[in-house]
């Protein structure tokens, strides 16, 4: 006898199988939107590998920090980005702050990245995450300063210093991080005292890039400055003489050994609001803290990579001592919460 359920149990299977053919056609297409503001060679094998490993292919927005947020915002919940990288955690903290991105649950990124190098967790999750680090240094003429007189962030401060300073402007991204993270420790009043005194010693408004103060260094025009670790290295690897002269003519300081460890930013990723590939987004993020991804990541642009117990061979980084320093361990989720009291504290003492 004919089985009575047969045909409605062959339809049934018939349109289970239907429907899981539309959600798995769904959730593997295979593409990943990523919008990016790093730019470097060394990246594209590093986006190779994923795209080998798991059939996802990357389509790339190259844009500078400003025209990704721009882009963002107008395109709005259409925006086709799947993950987002920046440099620096003010610069995350304000994507973060304009709602861009979402955060995510993820054990890989939770076990292998310190949570001081991630935004601050909330029940939702974390939204944006660091995969490299950069620590901001001070270099010094030895001709004019001792070592021992800049030794810390605080003594960059110290009267001693008077008519020796040169910085890149005070609302930078990069100096509102490392501003953010001093007035976390000193509290706001010592803070603020300090960012007064910087006003006080400068040897010039601040004007150009890092490699530009560190170059003023070189040139006698100032005797101490404030510089991320990669302008250094990529002085020292340069093929013009002249750079490399001038590398040789500074001294490097990582601030604060003695006490909180120097400050490090990140250049870091998150998936964006509206990702349309959240799944691919994901697994993105978790294999940028790959031991393989973290070499590219970080040796593309002479950083250091942010995965725990992830070391990268750097000569340039190691000859000035970046192999063995202590990182500062605040939080940079403080960059966020501390943002608005910083550009206020610097229209107060008016670091330009
Ligand atoms: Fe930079």
């Amino acid at each position: 006898m004919k089985h009575p359920f047969r045909p409605i149990a062959t339809a049934a299977i018939a349109l289970i199988t239907a429907t899981a053919c539309v959600l798995s056609a769904q959730a593997q297409e295979k593409v990943l939107n990523l919008y990016s503001a790093r730019h470097y060679q060394t990246d594209d094998a590093m986006y190779d590998q994923f795209t080998k490993a798991t059939s996802i292919k990357i389509n790339r927005v190259d844009a500078d920090d400003a025209g990704i947020l721009a882009r963002l915002k107008a395109e709005g919940s259409a925006s086709p980005a799947d993950v987002i990288l920046l440099v620096d955690a003010a610069r995350m903290a304000l994507a973060d702050s304009q709602g861009l991105f979402q955060p995510i649950k993820s054990k890989v990124l939770d076990d292998a990245i310190p949570g001081h190098l991630r935004a601050t967790p909330t029940a939702a999750g974390v939204t944006w995450t660091g995969f490299s680090t950069r620590a901001r240094i001070v270099v010094y003429d030895p001709l004019r300063v001792k070592a021992a007189d800049v030794a810390t962030y605080e003594q960059l401060a110290d009267p001693k210093l008077k008519g020796l300073l040169c910085i890149r402007s005070g609302s930078h991204p990069y100096n509102l991080s490392l501003f953010a993270t001093v007035v976390e420790r000193l509290g706001d009043e010592k803070g603020e005292a300090w960012l007064k005194g910087m006003v006080a010693n400068m040897a010039r408004a601040p004007k150009g890039g890092d490699t530009d103060q560190i170059k003023a260094v070189a040139s006698g025009e100032c005797g101490v400055a404030v510089t991320n670790t990669y302008y250094a290295a990529r002085l020292i690897k340069s093929s013009k003489a002249e750079e490399r002269e001038a590398m040789e003519k500074v001294r490097v300081v990582f601030p604060n050994q003695g006490t909180s460890g120097t400050h490090v930013n990140v250049a870091g990723a998150a998936v964006a609001k509206h990702a349309k590939h959240r799944d691919n987004a994901i697994q993105f993020m978790e294999y940028l803290a790959s031991p393989f991804a973290q070499g590219y990541f970080a040796n593309g642009n002479h950083e250091f990579p942010a995965a725990k117990g992830v070391k990268v061979d750097n000569p340039a980084l190691k000859s000035m001592g970046g192999d063995q320093f202590k990182a500062e361990n605040i939080p940079l989720g403080v960059v966020a919460q501390n943002m608005t009291k910083i550009q206020q504290m610097l229209d107060r003492v008016g670091f330009k």
